[in-house]
């Protein structure tokens, strides 16, 4: 695997609502999408900066990994995304060389593209996220 870029940074938030104006009036971006992602129980708000982006992540279920995430820490540095050019090839990759893995085949992220997970179990405590179109 070689990642070509970070893709994104995600970051839980208690209220996209309140979390927006830091993005906007302190760092001067610009959120140019809201959109919900049902199978990850989340809403999120994306601003660009350079390749990289800034996924604000809120939770929309309590019960959800966000949500959880929340209410545990109160919110924070969520997970690092890495753009790879094939996600399934990636994750087997991964699992090839024993990294423990959350995802074994690619779902659904935002902004259309398909997402896996590796398990922070395996990856330093930072949850990681792989990403690529599809
Ligand atoms: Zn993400």
């Amino acid at each position: 695997m070689k990642p070509t870029h970070i893709e994104h940074v995600g970051i839980a938030v208690a209220s996209l609502e309140e979390a927006i104006p830091f993005y906007e009036k302190v760092l001067g971006l610009t959120c140019y999408a809201i959109e919900e992602v049902k199978e990850q129980k989340v809403k999120t708000a994306f601003f660009q900066v350079g390749q990289t982006k800034i996924e604000l992540l809120e939770s929309t279920d309590p019960e959800g990994p966000v949500g959880k995430f929340v209410e545990k820490n109160g919110g924070g540095m969520h997970h690092i995304a890495f753009a790879v050019d094939n996600v399934q090839e990636a994750i087997d990759q991964a699992a090839a060389a024993g990294c423990r893995l959350i995802d074994k085949t690619p779902r659904d992220g935002a902004e259309g593209l398909r997402i896996a997970f590796l398990h922070p179990a395996s990856t330093c405590r930072v949850l990681t996220e792989l990403c690529g179109k599809p």
